[in-house]
């Protein structure tokens, strides 16, 4: 689904990618983890057309990202759906009219279809049908997240990439993500691309896993193949981290 060859990527003097490569399978649930500032962000960046390397090749869905026409990119955004590490919505728009909007920006449906299918990604997320009519700014920090999901979902994305999806929650918010996660892959197998520190979420839901570090892929692996690895980056990574 995602393929990326020597992939680099700079700013100013920061060397954040350096010769990177990286492929992840179609239908797969793929982790990216990494230290802080290692360039996980600007990776799943490069991969939606929100940044381009200054050099290599990324291709997406099978198209090279390098040449694409605004035509290619607007059919490329259109099967993928993605869960910004803030959530993202906007805070004018009810949570209903936040999910309908991709919706309305791609499809011809009238308002009472686009609404049901609103309230079906809504369930889907594990919200209540009562936040529907909600603004964001009414909404905890779990609920926002879960929004922000239904909002990813509202295209039926092929490809859905989330951005630190369970950060700054309590157990008690983040719990049941990986499961939702999990069920909705189970119900169309998209490819699911996250960044995560999530010991649950590595363990129980992602099929397999790249370490980043010093610019590069470091490892790619189950979680119990990464476990066994000998890397001093590795293994300060999972460091009282087995679950
Ligand atoms: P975190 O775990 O803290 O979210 P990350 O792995 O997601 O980190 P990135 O956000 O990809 O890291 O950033 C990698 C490096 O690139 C950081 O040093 C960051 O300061 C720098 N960086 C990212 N985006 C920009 C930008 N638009 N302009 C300048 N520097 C940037
Ligand atoms: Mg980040």
């Amino acid at each position: 689904a995602i393929e990326m060859q020597q992939v680099c990527t700079r700013f100013g003097d920061k060397v954040v990618h350096e010769g990177l490569d990286l492929q992840i399978r179609r239908g797969e649930i793929f982790a990216i983890v990494g230290g802080s500032g290692s360039g996980k962000s600007t990776l799943l960046r490069e991969m939606i057309l929100l940044h381009t390397p200054d050099s290599g090749t990324v291709k997406v869905l099978g198209c090279d990202l390098a040449g694409v026409s605004d035509e290619q990119a607007s059919s490329l955004r259109q099967r993928c759906g993605v869960m910004f590490q803030k959530g993202g919505l906007f805070g004018t728009l009810t949570v209903t009219e936040n999910i309908g909007l991709p919706l309305r920006e791609h499809s011809e449906l009238d308002d009472a279809s686009i609404n049901d299918i609103a309230a079906w990604k809504l369930s889907l997320s594990g919200l209540e049908p009562e936040s529907a009519s909600l603004y964001p700014a009414e909404l905890s920090g779990g609920m926002l997240k879960r929004a922000a999901l239904a909002r990813a979902l509202a295209l039926d994305p092929e490809l859905l990439f989330l951005d630190e999806p369970t950060a700054g929650l309590d157990p008690a918010s983040a719990g049941g993500l990986d499961t939702l996660l999990r069920d909705l892959h189970a119900l169309y197998q998209p490819t699911i691309v996250m960044i995560t520190h999530d010991l649950d979420l590595l363990w129980q839901v992602t099929h397999r896993v790249a370490v980043l570090g010093e610019g590069k892929v470091l490892a790619v692996g189950t979680m119990e193949e990464l476990a066994k690895l000998e890397h001093p980056i590795i293994r300060d990574y999972f460091d009282g981290a087995r679950g």
